[in-house]
Parts: structure tokens; C-alpha cells; sequence
């Protein structure tokens, strides 16, 4: 079982222990004290790496470390749940999400690289014990990585919500999620605390709906988007999902949940927001692109996709993400 707090009262769990603090550089600027010594450990990349990992592990047993608190975005809380899952011995974990996107710290995956290949971790004891939700972490977020994180949570409520595994339970974590993201996206983007404290609450919903359905296509067909063009993750996501969306030719009851009556309208709407967020394609595509993309889409979350998409309309689509007009791709 998770607890969840909306302060940083939870620290006080934290006396007489000896945490391992994961976090990046972001870290200083929350100005955030704790009731006991922490040893600290950032050495560790945007895209956490195995080695990373394993030299958190050697940190944590070095310095005798009891507890894991985990503050920062989806790479820290991806980092600090990988380094218990390899530490063996089961110690608490309590993430600190400082942007409201990932839901990792709703979640019981963990993705790292080995090999520079992408790896997903998936185990119970990854879902934290401990979660604090506090807006005041997501003051100083740059605006675009704001806009970014938030179209993650919204394209994985509604990914969920598709997703051949979608349950009674995710349904309702999806809707909840869809309709505090619509409805408090213009005080979050001017940076209120109301509007920042509820895309936090939002993003873990995403979180928690995709912890049982896991994601679909447009997640399956975004990791190459942000490996080959460095497009952020909810970048990635945000292009890709209304091209599928728009093929797949149903789901009006989550056009609904957006305002609008049938799912055309839907499409049409976030592709209008995604150009009000200046939310765009990359630039400078080259020839073979196409091919490399359409070759290294992700099998096992294309699976859960309600739709089947065969290589050509996988190939069709990723052209009209990309925005290359018929016959130029040669
Ligand atoms: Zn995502």
C-alpha cells in the first residue's frame, strides 16, 4: 500500500533514519531540510544506466543506508526505485515528484539503460511507500518542460483509458486524470499554486492508471522520436498520439471526458492545443528516418494497443507525425 502526503510533514519519518537521497541538481533550489543527516547521490544521467544504478547501490550499502527518498522528475524516481530493486535487501522508498508528467511515483516500472538499450524493470516492490505531492516543487520548472510533462500525463490517461487492459478501477483514474489536466491547465501553465498542486494530483492519477494498463502506440512509437531527435518524453508522446488516434476511428466515449462529442472533434482539439503550446514536429528529417523509426517501435506496448498497426501503417503515420508530404520520403 501507497500513503500519500500534500506536504512535507512525511519527512518526520525520516528521523533516526539514514537515507540515501537520489536527486539531481534541481534539488538545491527547493530549499528543502530534513530531521536527520542524508547521504546524497546524483550521479546519475537523464537516462539512468545500469552502471549508474549499481553505483547508487554501492553508495547505499557503503554508508549503511536504511531508507530511499527519491526528489526529482520521472530519472531520479526511475533511479532511486531501480537502485532498491538491485540493492536485494527491501528498503522503504518515498518519491518526491517535482514534475507533474512521469506518475512514476505511482508506478511499480522503472526504465534504465543497459547497454544503451532501453530497459523496462517491472516489480511490486518498485511502487513506493511513501509519496509527497507538493506543488511548491514545481515553481521553478521551465515552461516548456511544464508543458511537456503535462501532455504525458494526459496522453497516458488517455492511452489507459484504450488500453486493452483498462480496468473498472484505471477508467476512473483516467477520467479523474483527463478532467483536472483540462480544467486546470491554464493556472498550472501561469504557474499557480492551485493549478500546480492539481496537475501533481493528475499526474499521479495518469500514473496509477497506467501502473495497470500500462501505455500503447503512441508511447510504443515515441521512444525513437526522443532518441533520435532529443525530443522530450511528453514531446515525443504529445505528436504522436492524435495521428493514432485519428486511425483508429473510435472512442468517442473519451472525446466525452474531453468535451467534445465524437472522437474526430477530440483529435481535431489537441492537435489545436498542441499548436497553442507550440508543441511542433522536429526539423531536419532525414531520408532514412522513416524506416529507422518504423523498424525500432516498441512490440510489447505496441501489443496493448486496441488496434492492430502493421509496419506500413505504422510507417503512414509516423509520416504524418513528421509532416512529410506523399512522395518526398524517397
Ligand atoms: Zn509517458
Amino acid at each position: 500500500m501507497q500513503q500519500t502526503f500534500y506536504d512535507f510533514s512525511a519527512f518526520e519519518l525520516l528521523k533516526d533514519k539514514k537515507p540515501l537521497l537520489v536527486c539531481d541538481d534541481a534539488f538545491d533550489s527547493f530549499g528543502i531540510e530534513f530531521p536527520c543527516e542524508v547521504t546524497r547521490f546524483s550521479a546519475f544521467t537523464s537516462n539512468p544506466d545500469y552502471e549508474d544504478i549499481k553505483s547508487g547501490v554501492k553508495v547505499l550499502r557503503k554508508n549503511k543506508c536504511d531508507f530511499i527518498v527519491a526528489i526529482g522528475g520521472g530519472s531520479s524516481i526511475d533511479t532511486a526505485k531501480s537502485i532498491k530493486y538491485y540493492n536485494h535487501i527491501n528498503l522503504p522508498l518515498m518519491a518526491v515528484p517535482t514534475t507533474s508528467g512521469t506518475g512514476s511515483e505511482a508506478t511499480h516500472f522503472a526504465v534504465i539503460y543497459r547497454n544503451g538499450k532501453k530497459q523496462s524493470i517491472a516489480d511490486k516492490r518498485l511502487l513506493p511507500e511513501y509519496v509527497i505531492l507538493q506543488a511548491d516543487t514545481l515553481k521553478t520548472l521551465p515552461l516548456y518542460q511544464k508543458k511537456c510533462t503535462m501532455l504525458d500525463a494526459l496522453c497516458q490517461a488517455i492511452e489507459s483509458w484504450w488500453s486493452k487492459k483498462a480496468t473498472q478501477e484505471s477508467i476512473l483514474y483516467s477520467q479523474k486524470a483527463i478532467y483536472l489536466i483540462l480544467s486546470n491547465m491554464e493556472s498550472y501553465l501561469h504557474n499557480d499554486n492551485d493549478g500546480n498542486t492539481k496537475m501533481l494530483v493528475a499526474a499521479n492519477l495518469a500514473g496509477k492508471a497506467i501502473n495497470i494498463t500500462t501505455t500503447t502506440a503512441p508511447h510504443a512509437m515515441s521512444y525513437k522520436l526522443t532518441s533520435l531527435y532529443g525530443l522530450p518524453h511528453g514531446h515525443a508522446v504529445a505528436i504522436c498520439l492524435p495521428k493514432v488516434w485519428r486511425y483508429m476511428e473510435n472512442f468517442d466515449y473519451i472525446a466525452k471526458a474531453l468535451g467534445t462529442e465524437h472522437y474526430e472533434d477530440a483529435v481535431s482539439l489537441f492537435e489545436e492545443m498542441l499548436l497553442e503550446l507550440e508543441i511542433l514536429p522536429p526539423q531536419n528529417i532525414n531520408e532514412d528516418d522513416l524506416d529507422i523509426l518504423t523498424n525500432s517501435v516498441n512490440r510489447q506496448r505496441l501489443s496493448n494497443n486496441p488496434v492492430r498497426l502493421n509496419k506500413s501503417t505504422i510507417k503512414k503515420l509516423y509520416k504524418e507525425i513528421l509532416e512529410i508530404a506523399d512522395g518526398e520520403e524517397n
